[in-house]
């Protein structure tokens, strides 16, 4: 009786055992692919995540694929192809089994591939070109834009006000005896004296004041007329000319409808560009988009911002600059066709490079700290 009950304890115990072991073999077993592994990786240049240097590829991406490939001791060949289209269809019909390079996570993407864990933050940002001039050209463009037609006009608002300012204070004031401020009752060179009296007290530098009572309460309004003026003739100026600075220029998406904007064919830029009533340039290579912009066939350049720093820092120093901060955030992944066996290796060989320094290292030998920042 026992010993029955003993052994039914016994076997229940190593039941129990076994069934943990095994259990616990599911759960924190890694992911392992035994037979040897060899992938065919589509990507795409975009620079600095892909691109040629000395006939070989290399950039952030390159060097983070070829440390998850290391890492999981996979082999591989690159496959280049033209657009970020040609890159996805790749995948889609299984001429490659992963793609990487600068690719978006988006949703739309998601409904026929599927992503790794991010790579890397970025998002969408604007592109110009530097205004080139020469000095010169540059005090003529200022003169044209302070001499426009709405300060002429005030201009103009102002010598009318000093003419009859000037007639009214010569017609009271003029050959009163001897003390009059002007002392002759003829037109010239009476109106010459009154004229400058009138200028001077608009720029608030009268010397002299009528002796007339009438003329000396003329002369009171004119004080006082003249300070609203000046007062307001500053006020339209200033804004004029804010406003003359700000027209025309791209300073943040807003102003891009209506302009004239280059990006890559097929890419998430080009995608919210035609949402938003956008002329787009579609072109195959980003390098295509940079010419655009400095051969003046197009006034911006909107793609990815990581992207458009490193061009603007090195070959488009002096020749282009970016604007404003991102303004759509998007982040990149590795693309494979959906239920892929190898997303989740590498998915995990990811996470070890993030913990193991890896990942780190490449960053920041391809990023300099303000774009870490973005
Ligand atoms: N991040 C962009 C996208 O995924 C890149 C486009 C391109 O490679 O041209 O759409």
């Amino acid at each position: 009786m026992w010993s029955k009950a003993y052994s039914l304890i016994f076997i229940g115990l190593w039941w129990i055992l076994s069934v943990s072991v095994v259990w616990g073999q599911e759960t924190s077993a890694p992911v392992k692919i035994d037979a040897p592994v060899n992938l065919t990786v589509a990507t795409r240049d975009v620079p600095p995540f892909v691109f040629e240097e000395k006939g070989k590829l290399t950039g952030f991406s390159i060097e983070l694929w070829q440390a998850i490939a290391d890492d999981l001791q996979w082999k591989y060949s690159l496959k280049r192809e033209e657009t970020i289209g040609a890159l996805l269809s790749a995948v889609q019909s299984g001429k490659a089994q992963l793609g990487i390079a600068a690719i978006s996570i988006t949703a739309e993407r998601g409904k026929t591939f599927d992503f790794s864990q991010p790579i890397y933050d970025g998002g969408l940002q604007i592109m110009v070109r530097v205004k080139e001039r020469s000095a010169g050209a540059a005090f003529l463009d200022y003169l044209l834009n302070f001499f426009n037609p709405n300060v002429l006009g005030l201009l103009g608002t102002m010598l009318l006000l000093i003419l009859i300012a000037a007639h009214i204070i010569w017609l009271l004031e003029r050959g009163i005896a001897d003390e009059g401020m002007i002392e002759t009752k003829r037109y010239f060179p009476g109106i010459f004296k009154a004229f400058w009296w009138a200028a001077a007290t608009l720029g608030a530098q009268a010397d002299e004041m009528p002796k007339s009572y009438a003329a000396r309460t003329v002369a009171v309004l004119w004080m006082f007329t003249s300070i609203f003026f000046v007062a307001y003739f500053t006020a339209q100026l200033t804004s004029d000319l804010t406003v003359r600075r700000l027209e025309g220029a791209i300073n943040g998406p807003e102003d891009l409808p209506g302009k004239r904007v280059a990006t890559t064919a097929g890419s998430t830029a080009e995608a919210y560009l035609k949402n938003h009533g956008v002329k787009v340039t579609s072109v195959e290579h980003i390098e295509d988009a940079y010419k655009e912009l400095e051969n003046g066939n197009v006034e911006a350049v909107v793609f990815d911002s990581p992207v458009l720093l490193y061009y603007a820092a090195h070959d488009g120093k002096g020749k282009v600059d970016t604007v404003g901060q991102v303004f759509k955030k998007e982040a990149y992944g590795i693309v494979f066709p959906p239920a892929s066996r190898f997303r989740r290796p590498i998915n995990e060989s990811l996470l070890h490079l993030r913990e193991n320094g890896t990942y780190d290292a490449i960053y920041n030998k391809w990023f300099s700290p303000p774009d870490n920042s973005q």
